[in-house]
């Protein structure tokens, strides 16, 4: 271990996990709670408290409370806030990633640069005095003027995966309070305790108490801010079952929806490429973060002859891959959530080993020594695999690589376009003719050419297609705007002497 762990004491960790409701800590009725572990060593390291439908619903009353002040506030003002927020995150930036290698087990550095992308987006939320302007037309009639505005929606609730305890909160927020609203986050359960940094610091750059709450919760409060009519609008990242349950709850409930669900990303390297370019971006986009990434590529598509060669240079670096905890400065790669998860990803292995697929390198059996209680395992890379086996059908959430060798380039849009997924996608190539047909066919949300992880920069929006987003709108940049905003047109006419009679026809320019 080197000198990243010296300045993390495990012992530091709240202990205890409540709730963050009206500017602080809020412990609810509920009695029931869940553990928190460390990934890397396997110990519980907190119990987090899971709100009862009544402490949800508390803090749902003290959100729709503040709207009233906090949506009068100018957005200027609400900038300022924001502004401060940001410098407060640059400060504690190596505490808030410190908190999230230590419950979700990811290397430092990657933790630390998810962060920075969730920072960008509180970058982006800043500019909303400028991003609120709507529009104006003078005389759409004669002597009339109309204008349309952008108004906050009331309390926003956000329900987060594990897997990005600070950047997917970061994507929703920011927005959601800049735009005047006031919101409810519900992290997951099995890292909360990034949020509730979070909402200190947000309460120490200003932010009036009640307009961010954080409750930690299961099902049950997710049921309750579902079924809660003062919730104007649910945001959801999470797996697709549970995103899907999310879009028809909200709806039911009269709430405006955008359900991020999860996928499967093809990496299409095509004959023409720097195949050394594309194992390198292969590599962490498989292998970065355990493969616990909505982006991550877990199957790359190997067009006409690459196969081979793609494979052989592919499995020298998975045997390389330096697996380790998070705060060891030389870990590539951390650790897998829990230990069910790692069970379920090891299954996957089990059973693309049965389906025939040719498994080239295996890592279900590492140990690391030290750490054996931890919930590692090495990277897998299989080869031989096709669209008819589960383990290129299924979500696995973990550091496994598919090859699958198709014959040409249109095998590989095709291939792509019937999967029920389409969250993010990319394509190695030299050919701008390729590069412009796959962009303009691919029914994939988020492209990438020759490069890796096209994750949008917060001033775009992040979203996929088909089972992977239900809903309109992407999150962040403009569509986070939209989402988190209603639209009022005004036609507006002053009287100026002329007295008009009655009009009984649809009214028309004149
Ligand atoms: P998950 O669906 O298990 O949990 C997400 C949230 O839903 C958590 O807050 C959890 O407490 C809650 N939840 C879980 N079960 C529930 C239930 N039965 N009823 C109501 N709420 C429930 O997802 P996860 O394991 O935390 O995260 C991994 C998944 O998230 C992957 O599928 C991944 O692809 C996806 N993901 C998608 C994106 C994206 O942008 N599309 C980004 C990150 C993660």
């Amino acid at each position: 271990m080197t000198a990243l762990t010296s300045i993390y004491n495990f012992n530091d960790l709240m202990k205890n996990i409540h709730h963050f409701v009206n500017g602080s800590t809020f412990e609810g009725r509920s009695k029931k709670t869940s553990d928190v572990y460390n990934p890397a060593t396997g110990e519980v390291i907190g119990k987090v408290t899971l709100a009862s439908r009544d402490d949800v619903n508390d803090a749902v009353d003290i959100a729709y409370k503040a709207f009233a002040g906090w949506s009068s506030t100018p957005p200027l003002q609400r900038a300022r806030v924001l502004f401060r927020f940001k410098e407060l995150i640059e400060k504690n930036s190596d505490e808030l990633t410190k908190i999230i290698v230590s419950e979700h087990g990811k290397v430092f550095n990657d933790a630390k640069g998810s962060l920075t992308r969730g920072l960008e987006v509180v970058e982006f939320a800043c500019g909303i005095p400028h991003l609120l302007k709507g529009e104006f037309t003078e005389n759409v009639g004669r002597d009339v003027d109309s204008w349309s505005l952008r108004q906050p929606l009331g309390v926003c609730a956000g329900i987060t995966p594990f897997n990005f305890p600070a950047m997917v909160p970061m994507w929703m927020f920011p927005v959601a309070i800049a735009c005047g609203n006031t919101f409810v986050l519900k992290p997951s359960e099995k890292d909360p305790s990034c949020a509730l940094m979070l909402a200190k610091l947000l309460k120490e750059a200003g932010l009036p108490d009640g307009v961010f709450n954080v409750v930690n919760g299961d099902k049950e409060s997710v049921d309750a801010l579902l079924e809660n009519k003062k919730v104007s609008a649910i945001s959801f990242v999470g797996s697709t079952a549970i995103a899907k349950y999310i879009y028809e709850g909200a709806a039911k409930n009269e709430k405006r929806v955008q359900a991020l669900g999860g996928a499967k990303n093809h990496c299409v390297v095509m004959p023409d490429s720097d195949i050394d370019q594309a194992v390198s971006g292969l590599m962490g986009a498989a292998y970065g973060s355990a493969g616990e990434r909505c982006m991550a590529q877990s199957v790359a598509v190997a067009v006409g002859n690459v196969g081979d060669e793609l494979v052989q240079k592919i499995s020298q670096q998975v045997e390389a891959l330096k697996v380790g905890p998070g705060m060891d400065e030389k870990s590539e790669m951390g650790p897998l959530i829990t230990k069910d998860h790692l069970e379920k990803v090891k299954s996957y292995v089990d059973i693309g080993v049965k389906e025939g697929a040719k498994l080239v390198v295996d890592g279900r059996n590492l140990k690391l020594q030290g750490y054996e209680k931890g919930f590692f395992m090495g990277g897998c890379l299989f080869d031989h695999v096709t669209d008819k086996m589960r383990i290129y059908k299924e979500e696995i959430f973990g550091p496994v690589l598919s090859v699958v060798r198709v014959k040409d380039f249109d095998s590989a849009v095709k291939l792509i376009n019937d999967h029920e997924y389409g969250n993010g996608v990319s394509l190695y190539t030299r050919d701008g003719d390729s590069a412009r047909t796959f962009v303009n066919k691919i029914q994939v949300g988020m492209v990438g050419i020759n490069i890796p992880i096209p994750v949008p920069m917060a001033f775009h929006s992040f979203g996929g297609w088909k089972r992977s987003l239900f809903g309109d709108q992407h999150m962040h940049g403009m569509e986070g705007v939209r989402f988190y905003t209603k639209l009022k047109t005004v036609t507006s006419r002053w009287p100026s002497g002329i007295r008009t009679n009655p009009e009984f026809i649809m009214p028309t320019m004149k």
